[in-house]
């Protein structure tokens, strides 16, 4: 191993800088030199990368985004696409790819893998937390924070006011972030893709929490089927025509920002150990975190099986109900 090439893929999330910074150092640890590609797959395919050194992480483990740039890629779903990138890894002279990004990402190099004899590893990083074989992606627990704190404002202006709020919060497969955000908020109601949403209970939820109470917040994941918050609130609003209902969209704020602890140490523990297993001749593998340990599956474990969040979480949010 002389040569590992990384790139950041999909959407960005908080802590992919400190995943970034981890590699480069291991990488030089090691005497094998970091090689950046810019923007995700469209770098390998455009050959945008550099070789990286120390200085060129220097002081990114607080920084949000990610110094290597992301993009979505359409040309590298073609398999003509996929050969220019191999192309320019071959050209390169790379030995081993490192892929930081969400089950797109996966998908995109799990195809890659079964075209070339570089080894892959995959990193799972999107604030989504969507992804089969670990407790944690990197930038959940950041994008999770800010939520939080947006819905404890908005919290704020709804008692004020006796309003109740839809606040849709990012999630267009899975409602980790949603359901999370509806225990740390102790917000009334959560909308999720994991459970179809019933209109008229909704209603009834709303009027009960309404008794005595000066505000309800409802949480919707983006991916709901019953559609985002402004969706919702034309629902719910024949049937509660005395009710002052408001809608806020989240949106890109809870992409950005300085990383959480957790997510700063999830992604340099998940960063150097991405090294170390091509070290050791892994590939095709990705890695992910189960309470303290780290641990690796298959890449295509990962994009094959879907991540649920915990029926107990579910549970419990129906127990603190108030009836
Ligand atoms: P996030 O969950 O944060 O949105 P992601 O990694 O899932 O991140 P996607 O946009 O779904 O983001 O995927 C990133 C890129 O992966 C795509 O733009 C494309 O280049 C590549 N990709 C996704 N699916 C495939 C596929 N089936 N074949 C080849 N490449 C793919």
């Amino acid at each position: 191993m002389k040569k590992i090439a990384l790139i950041t893929s999909g959407g960005d999330s908080p802590g992919m800088n400190a995943c970034i910074r981890s590699i480069v150092k291991t990488c030089l640890f090691y005497n094998i030199i970091p090689f950046g590609i810019y923007d995700g797959f469209q770098g390998m395919i455009d050959k945008r990368g550099v070789e990286l050194g120390y200085s060129d992480v220097d002081n990114i483990i607080y920084r949000g985004g990610t110094i290597l740039g992301t993009a979505r890629c359409e040309e590298f779903r073609t398999a003509e696409g996929r050969q220019k990138a191999i192309n320019f890894l071959k050209e390169e002279s790379v030995d081993g790819l490192v892929v930081i990004g969400g089950d797109g990402s996966f998908t995109g190099a799990y195809t890659l893998g079964k075209e070339m004899s570089i080894p892959i590893i995959g990193i799972p990083g999107t604030i989504d937390n969507d992804i089969f074989g670990t407790d944690h992606t990197i930038g959940f627990d950041t994008a999770l924070n800010t939520v939080v704190d947006a819905i404890d404002k908005i919290r704020d202006t709804a008692s004020s006011h006796h309003r109740a709020f839809f606040i849709e919060v990012m999630g267009r497969d899975a409602g980790f972030i949603a359901l999370n955000a509806a225990i740390a908020s102790g917000a009334e109601s959560v909308l999720i893709p994991e459970e179809l949403t019933n209109i008229d209970k909704l209603v009834e939820e709303i009027k009960t929490q309404n008794k005595g109470r000066r505000s309800s917040i409802i949480i919707v994941a983006e991916g709901d089927d019953g559609g985002g918050a402004k969706e919702i609130l034309e629902k719910v609003k024949p049937f509660l025509p005395n009710y002052d209902l408001r809608f806020s969209v989240l949106g890109h704020i809870q992409r950005g920002g300085s990383p959480s602890a957790l997510d700063r140490i999830i992604a340099t523990r998940m960063g150097s150990y991405s090294v170390e297993l091509l070290i050791e001749g892994k590939s095709n593998c990705m890695i992910g975190v189960y309470g303290e340990t780290l641990s690796t599956c298959s890449i295509e474990s990962g994009i094959k099986e879907h991540a649920v969040p915990e029926q107990s979480k579910i549970d419990i949010l129906k127990k603190l109900r108030t009836q």
